[in-house]
């Protein structure tokens, strides 16, 4: 593991290098100028906000779930309003930020992981972007970024819109309608950057040490609600690498994500379509299979006449929720293949085919439920 020392020494990529070390020393002294000089006022706080739920979620429900993931579609308004407003992050352009995420997914915690956890909290955070790094830039693989001429555009003259949209436009709306130009370059411009920088980096640092593993432990990735809260839902990372193309990153209703509340709105509106879900036995037998190891390594400490035993007990409520497991996607699957005009016309099968549905996925989730309790008797006895 190499500390920060290493990566300035073997450092080439110094645009970036400078202005990730620059910008917080530029938004801590400007802020205390700025509050100094008793240009202190509430609109410019707000400005600041506004722009850091914009650029964050830009991120978040743009570069990450569309390009990224392509975890569901949306016009070309949508796409356009993303490219503008996750560009005024300061995180590079969509294509160099998607490509790299995209080996991410791939290689995960290997040498070609782009922000390898493996190397440190420090690297997997931001030191990784202080080297140059080759880019796949296949066509085939990777068409619907770098075949798209807007994308294009926005890589061309990145530099040039993340100045405009993050530094002058921020500037102007705070200079011309309060007068207060500093403060809106330097509290909604670069402070909010900055503040932005290592809430999206935490993704790939804290959401790769610090958190539960309840689908899958054969990567880092952790669920971290905590993060999920600074970081407009990204938090929930484990599912998020077991069910990347899932638009959402949180599956209850209670847990914070309101990346997936913003897309689910723009479907609503129209703008937005094909919001790709994991059907949910997907996510119970993942779920399960995890479980299943926890318990079973701990029962297998107290001997193999325990172990069999509870395996015996196990399969017996797997087989249940698999029954019920099947049932819902043939369901399922008959419920999609039907054309919109067929399903006017049997409304009434139509009804209650969807209610069979509810109901099969009650029963799913009770034969879950029976798994863990009995998961959980035979570890305890
Ligand atoms: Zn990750
Ligand atoms: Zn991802």
């Amino acid at each position: 593991m190499k500390n920060f020392l290493y990566h300035w020494k073997t450092a080439d990529n110094w645009p970036t290098l400078l202005f990730l070390l620059i910008t917080p020393v530029v938004a801590l002294f400007g802020t205390l100028l700025w509050l100094n000089l008793g240009l202190f006022n509430m609109p410019t706080l707000w400005l600041s906000f506004i722009f850091l739920v914009i650029t964050g979620t830009g991120i978040t429900a743009g570069y990450h779930r569309l390009f990224s993931h392509r975890a569901y579609e949306a016009n070309r308004f949508v796409q356009w309003y993303f490219m503008l407003a996750g560009g005024a992050a300061w995180q590079g352009s969509v294509i160099e930020w998607s490509l790299d995420h995209r080996v991410h997914h791939q290689k995960i915690d290997s040498a070609q992981d782009p922000y390898n956890i493996n190397e440190g909290f420090g690297f997997a955070h931001f030191y990784w972007l202080f080297h140059r790094r080759q880019r796949d830039w296949n066509a085939e693989r990777h068409g619907d970024l770098v075949k798209d001429k807007m994308l294009l555009w926005q890589d061309r003259y990145y530099g040039w819109i993340a100045a405009l949209s993050s530094f002058v436009l921020p500037m102007a709306i705070a200079g011309i309608f309060w007068g207060d130009w500093l403060g809106g370059l330097i509290i909604a411009g670069v402070l909010r950057t900055v503040i932005n920088h290592h809430l999206t980096f935490a993704i790939n640092s804290v959401c790769h040490v610090w958190g539960k593993q309840p689908y899958s432990d054969k990567h880092s990735a952790r669920d971290n609600w905590f993060t999920a809260f600074f970081t407009w839902g990204e938090g929930f990372h484990n599912f998020h690498h077991e069910f990347a193309t899932d638009y959402r990153n949180a599956i209850q209703w209670y847990q914070f994500d309101p990346s997936k509340w913003l897309i689910w709105a723009l479907s609503k509106l129209g703008i937005a379509w094909n919001l790709k879900r994991t059907p949910e036995e997907k996510i119970f037998a993942r779920k399960m299979n995890m479980q299943e190891k926890k318990i079973t390594s701990k029962i297998a400490q107290r001997g193999e006449a325990l172990l069999s035993l509870a395996q015996a007990k196990l399969n017996e409520k797997k087989e249940a929720f698999q029954a019920a497991a099947n049932k819902l996607t043939a369901l399922r699957k008959r419920y999609q293949q039907d054309q919109p005009a067929k399903k006017a016309m049997r409304r009434a099968q139509w009804k209650a085919l969807k209610n069979r549905m509810a109901i099969h996925s009650k029963e799913l989730k009770e034969a879950f439920e029976a798994y863990c309790r009995a998961a959980r008797e035979v570890y305890n006895n």
